[in-house]
């Protein structure tokens, strides 16, 4: 069993939690006094209200707290993929800064870590005590990406997580801006363990994931998996192919061996409405496609920090 020498990173991505960062970084204190060494990076999400002066605060109370400040809210995967490239541990922990992802469960990730485990996952129970809409919603969400890439990605597998640093330095590797950490760490293997647990309610403040941004995440990590929608619009295409061709036979007929005539009204405007449908879907598909090469094309940097705790120590050590 490796035992644990070295500095242990956690990283914990936060946007507006001004009130729970505090008690955060208390819980973890308390969690991690057995453990030598250890750092939390707090990634600052370009929050609008008092974050980032409290984390200058607990930076400043704690030798422990690191911190970086986005320009603007980049996303949370953004976050932590900026917390990957940060954190200078042996091993990197994840977590939410709302408290959902219990800190006394750390000490049973290590331990899995010290067992020769790369990769120490999460899973939430199923009946966590989260709406019933985000219940649903999140569970068809891993249905249909289980069906459409070759992913196994459990049902509530968030990024609650360790990983060692074999696997972080891989990750850092990926360059996609398009990075659905989740499904790529599913996706890179390695010696994996799984805990189950239960998520505590949020502590304080409302999600910070509207809407908007679950629809963002689950089509990113759709789209940055699976080329299997395009197939379908080839399949589509064939389909119509083949039903065009077989009607057109019988329009033939009709018109040169019957005398009915404009008979076949209704169906031609039902069908020309059907193929317009059909022909927007698949225009749609390529064009999500066609928007993520063009992204991915002009190689924009990730994030931009503007500014960290790193910055004031570098400046401390120039005016000495
Ligand atoms: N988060 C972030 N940027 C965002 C949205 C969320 O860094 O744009 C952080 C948030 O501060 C929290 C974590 O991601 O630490 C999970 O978000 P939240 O708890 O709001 O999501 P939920 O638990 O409701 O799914
Ligand atoms: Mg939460």
């Amino acid at each position: 069993m490796k035992p644990v020498t070295g500095l242990i990173s956690l990283i914990v991505p936060a946007y507006n939690e001004e009130e729970n960062l505090p008690v955060l970084v208390d819980r973890l204190t308390e969690v991690m006094s057995p453990y030598d060494q250890y750092e939390i990076l707090v990634i600052d999400d370009g929050s609008s209200d008092r974050t980032r002066q409290v984390l200058r605060q607990l930076s400043q109370a704690y030798s422990t707290v690191r911190f970086i400040s986005f320009s603007r809210n980049f996303g949370h995967q953004m976050a932590l993929r900026a917390g990957y490239e940060h954190a200078r541990g042996q091993c990197v922990i994840s977590l939410d800064a709302d408290l959902q992802h219990p800190p006394e469960l750390i000490p049973t990730l290590i331990e899995k870590w010290r067992e020769g485990y790369e990769v120490v996952y999460t899973v939430r129970e199923p009946d966590f005590n989260a709406s019933w809409f985000k219940r649903t919603t999140s569970q068809q969400f891993y249905r249909l990406l289980r069906k459409v890439s070759d992913l196994s990605l459990e049902d509530g597998a968030a990024d609650f997580r360790l990983l060692d640093r074999v696997v972080v330095d891989s990750l850092n590797q990926f360059k996609e801006n398009d990075l659905f950490v989740r499904g790529m760490i599913s996706w890179m293997g390695f010696r994996q363990a799984r805990i189950v647990y239960r998520p505590a309610a949020r502590f304080a403040g409302t999600t910070k994931y509207s809407l908007r941004k679950m629809v963002k995440l689950a089509l990113m990590g759709i789209t940055s998996f699976s080329t299997r929608p395009l197939y379908l619009s080839v399949f589509l295409g064939f389909l119509m192919s083949i039903g065009a061709g077989i009607f057109g036979l019988e329009v033939l007929y009709e018109k040169y061996f019957t005398n009915q005539t404009v008979s076949g009204w209704t169906t031609l405007v039902l069908l020309m409405v059907l193929m317009g449908g059909i022909q927007f879907i698949v225009i749609g598909i390529m064009g999500v496609y066609l928007g993520k090469t063009f992204i991915e094309v002009k190689k924009r940097p990730s994030f931009i920090v503007s500014d960290s705790s790193e910055i004031e120590e570098i400046a401390e050590l120039e005016w000495k």
